[in-house]
């Protein structure tokens, strides 16, 4: 059997891995994909895109139609006593830059089908049915050989193969599991009701704060409900909902999704191995869905990782600017196991007996994390925030700064009629902005594909 050649193979076709995939063909790379279900995800899993994951999704052209499809939600409420005792959505209204300041509520399985069918559109479909035996590191490559005894030589190697991932183990990298002993029924479902519906996330207090209902597209809900043991019932997890929207009842039509979900926290030691292995999502982080960070932080390791191998195979950057894959993004994971971490807890502890209250300021205090748009890479000024998204004049119309960006190339803004009196490489991109719309005082900026300040000229 001959070898196959790639540019990069991925281990994984979640939303992390086919978004890696989709992200290396919009740069022209040759990527293949594995895994080893038959399909993508049909129900279940994470529920909400958040505001920065959105702004990403906008500058590779999937925003618009996932949009159609979820539901925004910006307001987190608490119900005690019968009656809503705080609504509080203040986090994402004081957000700047951003056109979208809300979470876009949708099932996972939006999202990978429609990447998924991307990639069919592009002419490579996730190779399905098929798991990875063996991957080895070679001089300049790796070599990875499949179930189906294929071997392919490629420049790099993703793992975005989940929690238990392959790709990790396989190579020994430590991920040491917290298992802090909390268990979640999850339910995805058409209710009956007379508790009048609202598009909010509603935490509702009673002895603790258990019940979590969070708005979904379409007709469906979802409920969270922290059960005391790991073995229960739907019948248990729906008398806990019951109880605890008193006086008020609810019974479900339709069960599209059941499931348990026990709180596990983790960071991988290492995000990558010679710079020629990299882990990605779930393969490198795990935590409690609180706060709805999981598929959002995967997501966005995607975003930073695949320009970096781009700009390196393509364009002659450095191996060193893959280091910065890890450096970047295991203190974001840290971050949002410890953000997580302290959401899930306080669902069960409270000195004061206010946990609803106690949570939600909790999501006050960690937005950044939370909405996405807090994340920054070093603390130097302006260098590593995101982009604010801002209106700019495009020839005869009006329109985002983040619908110009190009995810292959970098982005130099000039303002207004500043004189670019250097070579511009052609994976620059450059945009005239007239500074009047701008959040920013300065003569230029040089934006990464991630959409992430690389260096501004004053
Ligand atoms: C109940 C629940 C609720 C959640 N709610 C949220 C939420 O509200 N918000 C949020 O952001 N996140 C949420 N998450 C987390 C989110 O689902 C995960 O973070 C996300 O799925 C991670 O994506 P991934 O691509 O890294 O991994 P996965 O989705 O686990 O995908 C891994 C893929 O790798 C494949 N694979 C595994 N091993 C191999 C192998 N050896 N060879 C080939 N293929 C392999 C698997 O088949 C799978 O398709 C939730 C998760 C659960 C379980």
């Amino acid at each position: 059997m001959s070898t196959l050649i790639a540019d990069v193979v991925i281990v994984g076709a979640g939303p992390v891995g086919l978004m890696c995939a989709y992200l290396g063909q919009l740069c022209g790379l040759q990527m293949i994909i594995v895994d080893k279900s038959t399909g993508p995800l049909e129900v279940g899993r994470a529920d909400a895109l958040n505001a920065r994951t959105l702004q990403l999704l906008k500058i590779v052209g999937l925003f618009d139609e996932l949009y159609s499809m979820g539901k925004t939600c910006h307001t987190s409420s608490v119900w005690a006593d019968g009656k809503f005792v705080s609504r509080q959505s203040e986090w994402w209204d004081q957000l700047e830059g951003c056109f979208h300041k809300y979470f876009l509520m949708l099932g996972q399985s939006y999202i990978e089908k429609l990447v998924d069918r991307k990639l069919k559109e592009l002419g490579s479909a996730v190779v399905r049915s098929t798991s990875v035996d063996n991957i080895e590191i070679k001089m300049d490559s790796c070599l990875t050989t499949l179930s189906n005894g294929v071997k392919i030589k490629s420049n790099y190697v993703i793992g975005a193969d989940g929690s238990r991932s392959f790709v990790r183990e396989h190579f020994k990298i430590p991920f040491e599991i917290v298992r802090p002993q909390i268990v979640w029924a999850v339910i995805d479902g058409v209710v009956e009701t007379d508790f009048k519906k609202v598009p909010e996330i509603i935490v509702f207090q009673s002895n603790t704060s258990d019940v979590a209902w969070i708005p979904r597209e379409g007709n469906l809900d979802r409920f969270y409900v922290r059960m005391d043991t790991k073995d229960f019932t739907f019948g248990q997890a729906l008398s806990k909902i019951n109880r605890a929207m008193q006086p008020y009842s609810l019974k479900f039509k339709d069960i599209v999704w059941f499931s348990r979900f026990s709180v596990k926290e983790s960071v991988a030691e290492k995000f990558s191995i010679r710079d020629r292995i990299f882990l990605a999502g779930d393969a490198c982080h795990i935590h409690s869905v609180n706060g709805g960070q999981g598929l959002n932080t995967g997501l966005a390791d995607a975003f930073n990782l695949i320009w970096k191998i781009h700009m390196v195979l393509k364009h002659g950057k450095l191996d060193d600017l893959l280091k910065t894959y890890e450096e970047e993004r295991k203190p974001v994971a840290q971050s949002v196991i410890e953000t997580s971490g302290q959401l899930v807890r306080s669902t069960k502890d409270s000195k004061t007996g206010t946990h609803a209250l106690d949570y939600v300021r909790l999501v006050e205090k960690h937005s950044g994390n939370i909405t996405g748009m807090g994340i920054r890479y070093g603390n130097q000024g302006l260098v590593g925030t995101r982009l604010y998204d801002f209106e700019v004049s495009n020839g005869s119309r009006t329109c985002r700064v983040y619908s110009l960006l190009d995810y292959s190339k970098f982005a130099l803004l000039v303002f207004d009629d500043y004189e670019v009196n250097f070579n511009i490489p052609e994976f620059v991109k450059v945009i005239p902005v007239s500074s009047k719309n701008s959040p920013y005082k300065c003569k230029a900026i040089l934006v990464r594909p991630d959409s992430y300040i690389e260096s501004i000229m004053m």
